[in-house]
């Protein structure tokens, strides 16, 4: 189970000691250049006024900001007391250096350079310089004094050089005490796992619901701009003006209550699935209309476990864990079919996203697709934004990772027999693609939403391939051509002039034929992978096999 405090705890303590690593690197490192830049030796000027200030005051800011950052993490966060400790161990970690500083002028000049160290002459003390080398002198031969070499800083501080510093360390301490090197991404980490996260279904209620028990929810908008929607058992009894006590308003039950009839499929076995959707393939002569449907298999694709009354206004994470919940007692039940539905829909059905279909389809459950009508519900959304007001059939189909789509494709087939002339048909299948992850081994089922990859549907829709026109014995696929019985189609097509596709295209009111619009992005050619608004309208639309115009395709070669 995803636990969002946990994993915010664990990004924290991540991001944190990252940050703290990167800050503290980079004041080392701004104090290491100083140390190597003002501790050499040199036979030239000492370092101005001006590269000193520079030299320092950035040191001293970056380690006022490090330090500013630390303090800030573990949870100081009033600005004078992060100035002032920041300064503090600043001024401390200056200090250091310098004493750093001269000591490695002293032994550099001691042990790297055989020299000797010497208090300067008085033409030297103006500067501050209290210590300089001289190396390869000739003790007590005036006319060979060696060479004179001085500390790039002598370690003094003028006033004006204090106060700059120390308004540096403010500045870097206070200005940037909250600012990051890499910006959090806790925010949006948590976004995305909250919007995938179950929920708890009746153990989030507050007080016992008997196991087949209903509940009720409240109803009250909140102070944070959303309906309260906390569960309680349905026999609680109310005290007048009593508080909820999530909102902390008098109880108000969500008064629309919608009743579910919740169906599952039979079984996960796409092979199954598909060949039963082979057997009940519909196909008639092209230019005909759509001839009724015989369904020869016969065979139900969705079992109705039993109904389900929710309040509306709970998410479809919360309706899906109250029909989890249920599912311990429909797999129980006597039907063997519902039993082994139950047993199915308990193991891989997602507890984050299913299916809501409108109307009454309780006499089209043998169609892989009942109803156009279904909408695809997400986690964090609220059932009464999904569904409108009205006294419609409602189903809720539990997804248990396979997704029906319907095709529309043609073909010609040529017989061996020369003399039998060629068919020119439209055929109408259903085709179940997976949707979902391999169930989990391990950790919990059914943290998944429907995800479809473009490459992966294409291959799945690859059904039949082309051929020279003079193969006979086989047949070829054709783009689809509607009824109508306004225009009817004189000529039949011999073979695609254009190239073929696959369009999504909505389907009229009784889903007999494709409407075909023309609009962008309707080709599954386009895509690399399908967000759930489309995953949507595939359900609800038919992939219908098109020829794109021969005039567009030579129009777009020649550009
Ligand atoms: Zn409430």
């Amino acid at each position: 189970m995803i636990n969002p405090l946990q994993a915010m705890a664990r990004w924290r303590a991540e991001e944190n000691a990252l940050d703290s690593a990167l800050s503290l690197f980079a004041a080392a490192t701004a104090w290491g250049f100083a140390w190597k830049l003002l501790s050499t030796p040199t036979t030239g000027r000492p370092a101005t006024e001006v590269e000193l200030a520079c030299v320092l005051g950035g040191c001293v800011a970056v380690t006022s900001w490090a330090m500013a950052r630390h303090l800030y993490m573990i949870g100081r966060r009033r600005p004078r007391r992060i100035v002032f400790w920041s300064v503090v161990i600043t001024c401390g970690v200056l200090f250091a250096t310098r004493a750093l500083i001269r000591y490695s002028f002293s032994s550099r000049c001691t042990e790297d350079m055989a020299g000797v160290l010497k208090t300067p002459a008085h033409w030297l003390g103006g500067s501050g310089i209290d210590q300089i080398c001289v190396v390869n002198e000739v003790p007590g031969n005036p006319y060979l004094p060696g060479t004179l070499l001085e500390p790039a800083w002598s370690g003094d501080i003028p006033a004006w050089l204090a106060i700059l510093l120390v308004a540096a360390a403010v500045t870097g301490a206070n200005g940037l005490r909250d600012r990051r090197l890499r910006s959090s991404g806790i925010g949006a980490k948590l976004l995305d796992q909250l919007e995938l996260a179950p929920a708890a279904g009746v153990e989030s209620a507050i007080g016992k619901v008997p196991p087949d028990g209903e509940v009720v929810a409240c109803g009250n908008p909140t102070l944070w701009g959303e309906i309260c929607g906390q569960l309680y058992p349905a026999n609680k009894k109310w005290e007048p003006g009593e508080w909820c006590r999530r909102c902390q308003q008098p109880f108000l039950a969500a008064d629309r209550m919608l009743r579910f009839n919740v169906v599952s499929l039979w079984t996960s076995d796409i092979d199954v699935l598909n060949g039963l959707e082979r057997l009940d393939t519909l196909s008639w002569p092209m230019g005909q209309p759509v001839p009724p449907d015989a369904r020869v298999s016969g065979r139900e694709r969705w079992i109705t476990l039993g109904t389900l009354e929710m309040p509306d206004v709970i998410s479809v994470a919360q309706a899906l864990a109250l029909a989890h919940a249920r599912l311990e007692m429909w797999k129980g039940a006597d039907d063997p079919m519902v039993k082994r539905a139950a047993q199915l829909a308990r193991e891989r059905a997602s507890r984050i996203c299913a299916w809501i279909w409108f109307g009454q389809v309780s006499h089209r459950m043998t169609y892989a697709r009942p109803t156009q009508r279904a909408r695809f519900a997400l986690g964090a959304a609220r059932l009464r934004d999904l569904v409108p007001e009205g006294g419609e059939t409602l189903t809720l189909q539990l997804d248990v990772g396979l997704l029906p789509l319907e095709l529309r494709l043609a073909f010609r087939r040529r017989f061996v027999d020369e003399t039998r002339p060629d068919e020119v048909r439209n055929s109408k299948l259903d085709l179940w693609i997976p949707v979902s992850p391999p169930p989990a081994h391990k950790g919990e089922p059914g943290l998944w939403v429907d995800r479809i990859e473009g490459k992966a549907l294409r291959a799945w829709l690859a059904t039949d391939r082309m051929r020279p026109a003079g193969v006979r014995g086989v047949s070829t696929p054709l783009g689809y051509r509607p009824y109508s019985a306004d225009a009817p189609m004189t000529e039949l097509p011999v073979r695609p002039l254009g190239r073929l596709d696959f369009q999504r295209q909505p389907l009229d009111e009784d889903g007999e034929e494709p409407r075909s619009p023309t609009l962008p992005g309707v080709s599954v050619a386009e895509w690399d992978w399908f967000e759930p608004e489309q995953i949507e309208l595939l359900r609800r639309e038919a992939l219908v096999l098109v020829e794109t115009d021969a005039a567009d395709e030579a129009a777009k070669e020649a550009v």
